[in-house]
């Protein structure tokens, strides 16, 4: 499948990673909004958050469960914002789905 985080999950691509088990893969953003930035994202192709099913919700699940180790790794000390887009209002521009972690300074309150 031509999917860029696809290539990084099976190591075509290299990146720079935070946290790696059989189910998930966590790594720094190529291009940060914030001091730290950090994408999770399941080994297993989901499109999106729009495509969550009953079959696909438990890696999800896991990856929630994950996020405070990763944040932890990442050196997110006081907090942090997770946010994902989903289709093409969101601007999501790589269609794996993936959670964005930032963190490592103040955010600005409310990102548009
Ligand atoms: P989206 O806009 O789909 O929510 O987020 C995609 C994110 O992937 C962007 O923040 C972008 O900087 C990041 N990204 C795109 N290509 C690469 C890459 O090759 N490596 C890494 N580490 N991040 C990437
Ligand atoms: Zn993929």
């Amino acid at each position: 499948m031509n999917c860029l985080f696809c290539k990084i999950v099976n190591g075509e691509i290299p990146s720079n990673k935070v946290y790696e088990d059989d189910k998930i893969l966590a790594f720094y953003d190529i291009n940060p909004e914030a001091k730290i930035h950090v994408l999770v994202v399941p080994k297993a192709h989901i499109e999106s958050a729009n495509d969550i099913t009953e079959e696909n919700s438990i890696t999800v699940a896991y990856i929630f469960e994950k996020i405070p180790v990763i944040a932890s790794r990442a050196g997110i000390t006081n907090g942090y914002r997770i946010i994902t887009n989903s289709g093409p209002d969101s601007c999501q521009s790589v269609m794996h789905l993936h959670f964005h972690i930032l963190g490592g300074e103040k955010l600005p309150e409310h990102i548009r």
